[in-house]
């Protein structure tokens, strides 16, 4: 029998990946390859509502390079029902279903737990572990030091969290000063799904601290990241500037605070990680002199999935666009250059939608050369 038509038409535009794949993408920097990044993850193990291999294909599905898995230690109300007295269950599970694809399996799946206590220091996630059981310690501290001795990163999840603080704000604690100057916390989330904080970034600033976006999901990424309503929807990630694709470089970048959060259209880092992200997702795709005329078409291609919103910060005139510019996720924006003939210049724009410090966006310049015929 032979196939419709319409169902050959489809056959030949299906693509490698799977119908469902959404991949969260963006270009690799210079000099690093840009892996996309979950550490903080919950299953049945824990709190989460579901089990650890839907954890996986979710993270297949959206293009992750990396995926943490992190149940609470303290917390396990489906004890009665799924006893685990194996705090590394849930990783193992989860590995396993990774590793069903063969030698280099879609995601790489990492051990964690989620230290989980009362402020001070409220929960912070140990990810990189080799044995998650060894940080069942009363004293908090026990359990840090203990995930330090495995060569664990370990950071502050949600520090703005009202569960912990009514307030909301994140506050730097004594007890967090010290798990610092100790060398044993160094991260912080300043993204935990849409939850944002300018404290925690400014904490992140002035301790020294790598900045991290987590899911921190427990039931269905795509219900509690919205990706199902279409363009934009996504769970929020750590973009990480990586050697290579290896769970060893991620622990490496993480440690040397190579990091980018991504939530929402929000890109927030510090502003040497967040400048060649710009760089290599923002380019100047074409340059032309519009016929009759001294004004300069050019043509913005954007290569993530990030919207952009450009503030002109050089003093150029626009002669079909109010500013802030937008260029949409992989797509392109044109637009028209008014005032006297020029050979080359220089573009700059404030990046709306990254965020280098509290009230701070940072500056994209891009050079320009108008072609001359
Ligand atoms: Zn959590």
């Amino acid at each position: 029998m032979r196939p419709l038509p319409i169902l050959v038409a489809l056959l030949a535009a299906a693509p490698a990946a799977l119908a469902h794949d959404r991949p969260i993408v963006f270009p690799d920097v210079d000099g690093a390859l840009t892996l996309v990044v979950d550490l903080h993850t919950h299953s049945v193990f824990s709190d989460g509502n579901v089990w650890p291999t839907i954890r996986v294909e979710e993270a297949e599905r959206d293009g992750l390079d990396l995926l943490a898995v992190t149940e609470h230690l303290e917390y396990q109300p489906h004890a009665d029902d799924i006893p685990h007295p194996d705090r590394n269950r849930s990783f193992e599970l989860a590995s396993q279903h990774a590793a069903r694809g063969g030698e280099h399996p879609r995601v790489i799946v990492v051990n964690g737990a989620e230290i989980t206590r009362k402020m001070p220091p409220g929960h912070a996630n140990a990810v990189f572990l080799s044995d998650a059981n060894a940080l069942l310690h009363d004293d908090v501290e026990d359990a840090f030091a203990a995930a330090h001795a495995q060569g664990a990163f370990v950071f502050w999840n949600h520090p703005m969290w009202t569960g912990q603080r009514a307030d909301g704000i994140a506050v730097l604690t004594d007890l967090h000063r010290s798990l610092i100057e100790r060398g044993l916390l160094q991260g912080i989330e300043v993204a935990n799904g849409e939850m944002v904080s300018n404290e925690a970034l400014q904490i992140a600033l002035d301790h020294d601290l790598t900045m991290l976006g987590v899911s921190d999901v427990h039931g269905l990424i795509d219900w509690e990241a919205h990706v199902h309503e279409g363009d934009g929807g996504h769970r929020t990630v750590t973009l990480v500037f990586a050697a290579e694709r290896s769970a060893e470089a991620v622990r490496e970048a993480l440690f040397a605070h190579r990091t980018v959060a991504y939530v929402g259209d929000t890109l927030i880092g510090r502003d040497a990680m967040l400048q060649p992200l710009l760089a290599a997702s923002l380019t100047v795709a074409r340059v032309g002199v519009r016929p009759n005329s001294k004004l300069v078409d050019v043509t913005l291609e954007n290569q993530s999935d990030a919207t952009f919103d450009l503030a002109d910060a050089g003093g150029q005139h626009y002669y079909e666009h109010l500013t802030p510019l937008r260029v949409p996720a992989h797509g392109t924006l044109t637009f028209g250059l008014a005032g006297e003939a020029r050979t080359t210049f220089e573009l700059e724009f404030e990046v709306l939608n990254a965020v280098s410090a509290p009230g701070v966006h940072p500056h994209l310049k891009l050079a320009v050369e108008v072609p001359h015929d």
